[in-house]
Formats: C-alpha cells, sequence, structure tokens
C-alpha cells in the first residue's frame, strides 16, 4: 500500500513571501515606472523654444506648464513664472493650446504591476512548488491544497497492501474486524438483507498494540482507500479549522467510498465534555466533536464509509461518541501475551537474516509486557547490534542485549511485572478460578490472563453465565463473594503474605455483602427491611442509608461476618486444592493467558506436566 501524504504546506510562508515581494516591488522598482514620462526643463530652456517656434502643443497650469516639442515626440514640462506676455508670444510662435498628454503609467498599470502581478507570480510559483512535491511522492490522489483542507494520509490501495497475516496474534480483534471486509467486499449481500453496515468501530488498547496496522489492514484485505488522521490534528491548527478539517475529511471520504477513515487519538477530540465549564478554551475541541458526530449521522449505514478510531483511554471518552449508530462496538486491543510475542517477534525477524541458535521462543518469554511496537523495536535493535559488530547475522545474544536496552526503557513507562509480582499475580487470578469452580453455584470460567489490562487491572479471570441471569440466589452471591475473595486467600495460603492487587476484590465483595442486607433482604437479623435507596438505577446507583445510626454500625458489623465467613471459605477451598492450586498457577505464569477449557482439563485431569 502505497501511502501518499499531502504535503503540509507552510501557507503563512507563502503569504509572507509575497506580502513582502509587494512591498519591495513598491519601494524599488514602482517609483521608477509610475513616475512622469515628461522632461522637465528650467523655464529659459522653455522661452528658447518659443523663440525657435519649436511648440507643439502647450498646456498651461497653475502649478506646471506641459508642453511638446514641435513634432510632439517629446513631452516636456516646467515651472510656471510671472510672464504676462506668455500667451501671447506662444500664439506667435505657432503652439497649439490643448491638452498635453502626459506619458505617464496609468493608476492601472500601476496597480497591475506593483500588486496583482506580484501575487500571480507568487501563486504561480507556490502552486508550482507544491505540485513537483506530490509528484515527487507519487500521488495521483494529491489533493488541492487549501486552508481548511484535512491533513488526512491517504493510502491508495495496490497489490502490497497490508493483510491480518502481517497483524500477528490478536485473533480477537481479527475476528470482529472480518466482518467489515466482508461487507467491503460485497456490500450488496448487506443491503439485500436489509442490514445497515456499522459506521464506527472502537478499536481499544495500549500504544504500539498493532491498533493503526490493524485498520490498515483491513483497508489492505478489502482493497479499499485509507484515510488516516490523528484526533491531535484536528485541534492543533488554527482556530475553527476543526470542524472544516472534519467536514473536508468526509466529504473526501465519501468520494472514495466504500473507504475506511481511520482517527487515531480519538480521545484528543473525543474527550468528555464537562457541561458547567466556564472556560472557551475547549470550544474548538467541541466545535470539532459537533462535527465529527454531525457527520457521522449525516451518512447512511451503507454508505460504505466505515470508520476505525483508536483510543487507549476509552473511559475518558464523551458518550456521545459512543452511543448506537456511531462507535457502537468496542473492539479491544490488549497487549500480546507469550505466544502472541513470539508470532510478532516472527514476523518481524523474517526481514533479517537470523543465526540457527536463535530462539524467539525465550526471546518472547523475557520480553514479558511488551508490546507490539517494543517488540519490533527489539528486533530491530538487535539487528543493529550485529551491525555494530561487524556481523550481518543477527544471534541469540544480540536478541537478549536489545531486550535489555529497549525494556530498561519502557520498564519505567510501562510498569511491567517483575518476575516475583508476575507470580503473585498468577497465584491470585487461578485463586479466584479455582474457588470459583470448585462452588456449584459458580459461572464457569471463560479465559484467565495475567497481561496487564488497560484498565490497570494486572490480571483477570473472566466468567460468564452460561445464559441469562435475572435473579441470583442467596448462595450465587455467597459463592460470588468468595470468588472474589479467592485471589487474595490464594496470597495468604501460598506467599503467607497479602498485596494491594485484591483492591478491586475487596470493593466489589463489599458491595455485595452490604446489597445482602441492606437491599435483597438476605440476612436474618433485618429480615425484608429496606435500609438503603437507589437512585439512578441506570447510571451504576448511588446509594443512600435510611435507617438510625444503631442499625448502620450493626449493618457494617453483618457485612465484615459475611465476608469473612466467605474469605474462609475460599482460603479452605485453596489449601484443599493445593496441588491442583500451584499446577495451574504454574502453567497459567508460562502461557500468560489461559482458556477456560485448558484450565478445566488441569483441573479435572490426572497428573499433567
Ligand atoms: P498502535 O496504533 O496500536 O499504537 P501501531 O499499529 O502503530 O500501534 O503499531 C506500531 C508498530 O508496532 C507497527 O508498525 C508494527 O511494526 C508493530 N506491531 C504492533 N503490533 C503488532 C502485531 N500484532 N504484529 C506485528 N507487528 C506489530
Ligand atoms: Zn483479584
Amino acid at each position: 500500500m502505497k501511502e501518499v501524504k499531502s504535503p503540509k504546506k507552510p501557507l503563512l510562508f507563502y503569504y509572507f513571501a509575497v506580502l513582502l515581494a509587494i512591498f519591495m516591488f513598491n519601494m524599488i522598482i514602482a517609483p521608477l515606472m509610475s513616475g512622469s514620462q515628461s522632461t522637465e526643463v528650467d523655464y529659459g530652456t522653455f522661452m528658447d523654444m518659443i523663440e525657435e517656434k519649436n511648440i507643439g502643443v502647450v498646456q498651461v497650469e497653475d502649478t506646471q506648464i506641459l508642453f511638446t516639442n514641435k513634432d510632439e515626440t517629446q513631452t516636456y514640462k516646467t515651472v510656471p513664472m510671472e510672464d504676462p506676455t506668455l500667451t501671447e508670444r506662444l500664439h506667435d510662435a505657432g503652439a497649439q493650446f490643448g491638452r498635453v498628454i502626459e506619458e505617464s503609467i496609468s493608476p492601472f498599470w500601476t496597480l497591475c504591476l506593483t500588486t496583482i502581478l506580484p501575487i500571480l507570480i507568487f501563486i504561480g510559483i507556490g502552486q508550482y512548488m507544491s505540485k513537483k512535491l506530490m509528484n515527487q511522492m507519487g500521488g495521483k490522489n494529491a489533493m488541492s491544497f487549501g486552508m481548511g483542507k484535512s491533513n488526512a494520509k491517504v493510502y491508495v490501495p495496490s497489490t502490497q497492501g497490508i493483510s491480518f497475516s502481517d497483524v500477528a496474534g490478536e485473533d480477537e480483534a481479527k475476528e470482529s474486524l472480518q466482518e467489515i471486509v466482508d461487507y467491503l467486499h460485497n456490500p450488496e449481500k448487506y443491503t439485500e438483507a436489509g442490514a445497515s453496515m456499522l459506521k464506527g468501530i472502537l478499536l481499544v488498547g495500549p500504544p504500539g498494540t498493532g491498533k493503526t496496522m490493524l485498520a490498515k489492514a483491513v483497508a489492505g484485505e478489502a482493497n479499499v482507500p485509507f484515510f488516516s488522521i490523528s484526533g491531535s490534528e484536528f485541534v492543533e491548527m488554527f482556530v475553527g479549522m476543526g470542524a472544516s478539517k472534519v467536514r473536508d475529511l468526509f466529504s473526501q471520504a465519501k468520494e472514495k467510498a466504500p473507504c475506511i477513515v481511520f482517527i487515531d487519538e480519538i480521545d484528543a477530540i473525543g474527550k468528555k465534555r464537562n457541561s458547567g465549564s466556564g472556560y472557551g478554551g475547549n470550544d474548538e475541541r467541541e466545535q470539532t466533536l459537533n462535527q465529527l458526530l454531525t457527520e457521522m449521522d449525516g451518512f447512511g449505514g451503507n454508505t460504505g464509509v466505515i470508520i476505525l478510531a483508536a483510543t487507549n483511554r476509552p473511559e475518558s471518552l464523551d458518550p456521545a461518541l459512543t452511543r448506537p449508530g456511531r462507535f457502537d462496538r468496542r473492539v479491544p486491543v490488549e497487549l500480546p501475551d507469550l505466544k502472541g510475542r513470539e508470532e510478532i517477534l516472527k514476523v518481524h525477524a523474517q526481514k533479517i537474516k537470523m543465526s540457527d541458535d536463535v530462539d524467539l521462543h525465550t526471546i518472547a518469554r523475557m520480553a514479558a509486557g511488551a508490546s507490539g511496537a517494543e517488540l519490533a523495536i527489539i528486533i530491530n535493535e538487535a539487528a543493529l547490534r550485529a551491525v555494530r559488530n561487524g556481523r550481518v547475522i543477527v544471534n541469540q545474544s544480540d536478541l537478549e542485549e536489545s531486550i535489555e536496552v529497549v525494556i530498561a526503557g519502557y520498564q519505567k513507562k510501562n510498569a511491567v511485572l517483575s518476575d516475583k509480582e508476575k507470580r503473585i499475580v498468577a497465584y491470585h487470578e487461578i485463586g479466584h478460578a479455582l474457588v470459583a469452580a470448585k462452588q456449584s453455584n459458580s459461572a464457569p470460567v471463560q479465559k484467565i490472563t495475567i497481561i496487564p489490562r488497560t484498565s490497570g487491572a494486572l490480571g483477570y479471570t473472566m466468567q460468564v453465565e452460561t445464559g441469562d441471569k435475572y435473579l441470583m440466589t442467596k448462595e450465587e452471591i455467597e459463592d460470588k463473594i468468595a470468588t472474589y475473595t479467592g485471589g487474595r486467600a490464594a496470597e495468604e495460603v501460598v506467599f503467607g503474605q497479602i498485596t494491594t492487587g485484591a483492591s478491586n476484590d475487596i470493593e466489589q465483595a463489599t458491595k455485595l455483602a452490604r446489597a445482602m442486607i441492606t437491599r435483597y433482604g438476605m440476612s436474618d437479623q433485618f429480615d425484608m427491611v429496606a435500609m438503603e435507596t437507589v437512585h439512578n438505577q441506570y447510571l451504576g446507583g448511588d446509594a443512600s442509608l435510611i435507617c438510625s445510626e444503631e442499625t448502620q454500625k450493626e449493618i457494617d458489623r453483618k457485612v465484615v461476618e459475611l465476608v469473612r465467613k466467605q474469605h474462609e471459605k475460599a482460603r479452605r477451598i485453596l489449601e484443599d486444592n493445593r496441588a491442583k492450586l500451584d499446577e495451574l498457577a504454574g502453567f497459567l505464569y508460562e502461557k500468560e493467558t489461559i482458556t477456560g477449557d485448558e484450565f478445566m482439563e488441569i483441573l479435572n485431569g490426572g497428573d499433567r506436566q
């Protein structure tokens, strides 16, 4: 795929140059040209010429006398003197009294020469230069330049486009995007079925995980043009430009449809608008956002323009953006796990020569927590090191050295887990999963991972209910609380030490336990008496207490008792299943992500290595 960026014209530079040129022209050349073409002579010469009867036409004015020679080939001018007989003498000399046409340049031409011409010249040069620039970049698609034009990069589809196979790992993301590719291949199928395609998809994940690559791959797979712009580019320019850039981008996209529009860092324009703020500073961003929303609402589902946007801060987006009909699908693009890292390393290793001793699996293991972009840098850094040492073939130690260089850089910013921490997180997550699995009322485990998430969690255990569930029994809630406490319980059982990693679990467990007592009437003591009311049920629900102070104390005591009971249960379960806990945690530590099936297989299987 060929990337054509319409050159950023230094517009200000052109305007400045034109102004400067006009100024110079007026200072130097214009006076020479606009001055009168008549020769100034003294009064004596004038009198001599009268004597010689060498006067053609004469025009006497208060401040000057204009006259020509007999043949009217030359115009003269002189300053009038006290001369009462002048008219008579002129008459005698045969001069005609009339209007002497002064051969000065007319104001029209002066204007042309001093102002319009230079402007034309400079516009000409400017356009010539920008055309040349675009030709150099091979752009047939290059856009004409103007202030309000977007700086979108256009990728013209070509045979060497990026495809899904260039993006290693990220299978789940690719799967969700496959539908878009299919739609772009045969939109008729969808139109026929009356289905309208999604307009916007939000790719959510940390930087360097391949979001841009995935968007390009969608365009490559579907062989359609790809427009890309960064959210920060929308707002960086002059005031009022953001909105017009959005308009321009979409009008171009509609022309080229079907196509993909990719907006990187959409949070730069799509941040939550804080309603009450009196600052005017956000107006620009808000206008841009409004324009984007208007454009998205303005085109129908089947125009063939599909907008992919990337962000690593989905929670900061304005809810207006994620409403149905806008960016209503969210595709997570998370950091790669061990297998993913190995695949990414393989993709990037194709470009360089590697010696036979290279073991990318080991490299992938060492680079825990690295993003795709960082892995690409690791490979490149290793190749550079080989060259520095006078070799063309990269060996294992180049790669290992390079990890250290690169990791030292990103460890600071990404807080990559240390080995010990990774082990603790593995036990913690298996703790949740094992407690869940050993209780009859828990939902099955779907996936367990110790790859740090965008949300900030160091790991997580995903449980999926087998069907829709609207009611929960008291036992189910209790089991759920036990599952929440399972993470911490595992830390206690195995390490005899506890960490801060359970803070979210604690919050969830407490909420449930509280609700059992105050809202669900699930305690013997208070029976079916409501002790809390919930406002804004659809917006997360703020609860406020409606009971006496003594009751509050009693509730608090009851909550602690309830959680403690479940915590103890969880600890017992883990102690009883210590061998499985170790085996599973070891397996998760190795693989970083395991599926529910793998989990169950080990749990139910006999001895397995
Ligand atoms: P993002 O848009 O998520 O910040 P990019 O798509 O720009 O990340 O990725 C930056 C670079 O990292 C890519 O050009 C590629 O070299 C490398 N990279 C990231 N993820 C992958 C992946 N899954 N497979 C192969 N290369 C990747
Ligand atoms: Zn936990």
